[in-house]
């Protein structure tokens, strides 16, 4: 991603980067510990992800309405579940499931090498892609559609990450992680639970982490 010099991009006052310093700091006392994954957030400008009259909030560590009765993950989840996947190695190829408006692909398109990520709200789809074009994050791939089955012919992926809570794991997704990969993917409905799941050759292994709050994976797309 290019380094970000505009004003509007970089932001004045409660947007600026020093706002965004702040975050970090708290993301720190939060217990994150990966600079790289700190760095993508002090780099990325999470205001623009929301609409103009929130953009004040962007760095607070909550989640905002986003549109379509959706929200933009708070930055400690986004930090927590990035720093989990990535466990102090290189991603290559990820997967990401519910790209709302495209803020916690962003983070992923400064890490990873190669970025798909699948939406099933087409307006969203539209709003995430303008963002990302802002950033000149090339590096990666939106498309609209059914996150729940994955996406078979990009298989397999190092790291999977579903930003929805799910019912169930789901077994396409499983089958799409590479051998060596991770999946961080957050399960449950009143109360949801956020999961590892690392692929050996011979099996999945599964880990609780801690108790999220996650808008629900739904099935099928939405125009
Ligand atoms: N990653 C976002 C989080 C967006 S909220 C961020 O950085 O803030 C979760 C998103 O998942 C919503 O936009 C919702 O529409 C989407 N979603 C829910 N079920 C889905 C599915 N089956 N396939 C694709 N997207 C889904």
């Amino acid at each position: 991603m290019a380094l970000l010099r505009s004003s509007s991009k970089s932001g004045i006052g409660m947007t600026s980067s020093r706002t965004r310093e702040r975050m970090l700091t708290r993301l720190r006392e939060q217990g994150i510990k990966d600079e790289v994954v700190l760095s993508a957030m002090g780099e990325i400008p999470r205001h623009i992800f929301v609409d103009e009259a929130l953009s004040i909030r962007a760095y607070e560590d909550v989640s905002l309405p986003i549109g379509f009765g959706q929200t933009i993950s708070q930055p400690y989840t986004v930090a927590r579940m990035t720093e989990v996947l990535r466990n102090g190695g290189a991603l290559g190829k990820v997967l990401e499931i519910g790209t709302g408006c495209g803020y916690q692909t962003a983070v992923l398109s400064n890490i990873a090498d190669e970025v798909f990520s699948l939406e099933r709200i087409r307006p969203l789809v539209m709003k995430a892609r303008s963002h990302l074009r802002t950033l000149k994050c090339t590096n990666v791939k939106l498309d609209h559609a059914d996150g729940s089955i994955g996406l078979a012919e990009y298989a397999p992926f190092q790291g999977i990450i579903v930003t929805a809570a799910a019912s169930h794991i789901p077994e396409e997704l499983l089958a799409q992680l590479a051998v060596g990969g991770r999946m961080v993917i957050p399960v449950g409905t009143s109360t949801q639970v956020l999961y590892l799941i690392e692929r050996s050759a011979k099996e999945y292994k599964q880990t609780k982490l801690e108790t999220v709050k996650f808008v629900p994976l739904l099935g099928g797309t939405s125009a």
